[in-house]
């Protein structure tokens, strides 16, 4: 970044054909008229865009100063060229234009270029002022998207940490079940009611603490698993999905009804466990007082989207949780009456998060919740052919 106390001097490559156009800019730059006392610039030139490209790589400068119009290249074209050299992908560049061609300029910007002025009304003001603000804008950015790798390396390390840990909880957690299994079954009718009741209590920690640890390893499995997305069928994941969770659905009677669906880019082992996930709440959190109806959905969203709905009709949920129950851990039932460790709904949105896509959840406490997540599409959205299917 720099700094504006008296240090290195911005380092300035004017790239224009016209030579009396490079020197005018150079003393707009060099001259008396200053936008920011402290700031000085080291200027070179050059008369094409390729010397400007060749420029860019051996002398290295904080901000290209681009003619749009140069006779071996467009601006447009310049800029694409400098976004495919290594390492200047980010450089500062301010684009000159002539009168009339501010639309061209405004393209520029989109494809990479800071600002662009008009050649008629420059000051020295306002070019020292661009490239200034061209060149923190590039360094801020730069500095941002170094902090972004640093935190995803930081997640990525909390994540194998997790991982390992949990991991290394397992057979610790082993041999204590065995011991507690073992002295139930050798002391059991020695134990006293009371004690006998600790050993049970231990057990069912146990249970509790074993269901934690494989949630806690599904959920670092969610973000550390890179399967290649390929077309998938959701509606073979659903099916899969409701033969997974046959016997919950038989037991409670669920009635479950899906939409022909369409096929989405993702990873399949991944969307079983979203749509497995969703399921498996909808039935769980269901309204005791009638028959859990879910329905499976999916809407266009653009065209190159899916918007997928798991709607039940089970106790819904208060929308000031609606968005903490996507972090790990978060539950609103105590495990002593509804069992679970707040991971599903963690598993959800990475695996969402990893498909590109946003899952959010709309709710009326009693009446039931919709849970909505997109999807990238196999191929443009078509109308969907075929009507509902019920599965119970
Ligand atoms: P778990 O089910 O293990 O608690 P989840 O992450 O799947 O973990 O869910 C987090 C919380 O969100 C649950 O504890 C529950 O309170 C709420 N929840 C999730 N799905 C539903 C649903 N379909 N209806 C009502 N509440 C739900």
């Amino acid at each position: 970044m720099i700094d504006q106390n008296g240090h290195p001097p911005v380092r300035v490559l004017i790239v224009d054909d016209t030579p009396e156009d490079r020197v005018a800019y150079k003393r707009l730059l060099q001259g008396a008229q200053r936008a920011i006392a402290a700031i000085e610039f080291e200027i070179i030139e050059a008369d094409s865009a390729t010397e400007g490209l060749e420029k860019v790589r051996t002398w290295a400068p904080d901000c290209v100063l681009l003619d749009y119009r140069l006779p071996d290249m467009t601006g447009i074209e310049f800029l694409g060229e400098l976004a495919s050299q290594a390492g200047h992908g980010g450089l500062a560049v301010v684009m000159l234009t002539g009168q009339g061609d501010e639309m061209v300029a405004r393209d520029a910007m989109k494809c990479g270029a800071q600002d662009y002025l008009v050649k008629g009304q420059l000051t020295g003001e306002a070019l020292q002022e661009s490239i200034y603000n061209a060149v923190e804008m590039c360094s801020l950015r730069r500095m941002v998207e170094r902090q972004r790798r640093q935190l995803e390396r930081s997640n990525r390390e909390l994540e194998r940490y997790a991982r390992v840990v949990a991991h290394d909880l397992e057979a610790p957690l082993k041999a204590i079940r065995q011991g507690l299994s073992g002295l139930q079954k050798r002391a059991g009718d020695r134990l006293d009611e009371e004690s006998a009741s600790f050993v049970v209590e231990a057990l069912e920690t146990a249970d509790r603490m074993g269901t934690l640890i494989r949630d806690i390893l599904a959920y670092s499995r969610a973000s550390a698993q890179a399967a290649p997305f390929a077309p998938v069928d959701t509606n073979k994941v659903i099916e899969t999905a409701i033969a997974n969770l046959k016997s919950t659905i038989e037991s409670t009677e669920s009635v479950i009804e899906a939409d022909h669906l369409p096929q989405v880019m993702g990873d399949e082992n991944q969307l079983l466990q979203l749509f497995q996930n969703l399921i498996g709440n909808a039935i769980k959190y269901r309204d005791n007082a009638r028959t859990p109806e879910i329905r499976i959905a999916a809407e266009p969203e653009g065209e190159e989207r899916w918007r997928f709905a798991v709607i039940d009709n089970g106790m819904g949920i208060d929308p000031a949780h609606a968005e903490r129950i996507f972090e790990p851990f978060i539950r609103l039932h105590p495990a002593s009456e509804i069992e679970g460790t707040g991971v599903g709904l963690a598993i959800c949105h990475t695996v969402v998060e990893r498909h590109g896509g946003q899952i959010w959840v709309e709710s009326r406490p009693g009446e039931g919740s919709a849970f909505y997540f997109t999807v990238r599409a196999a191929k443009k959205v078509e109308d969907l052919v075929g009507g509902a299917a019920t599965r119970s």
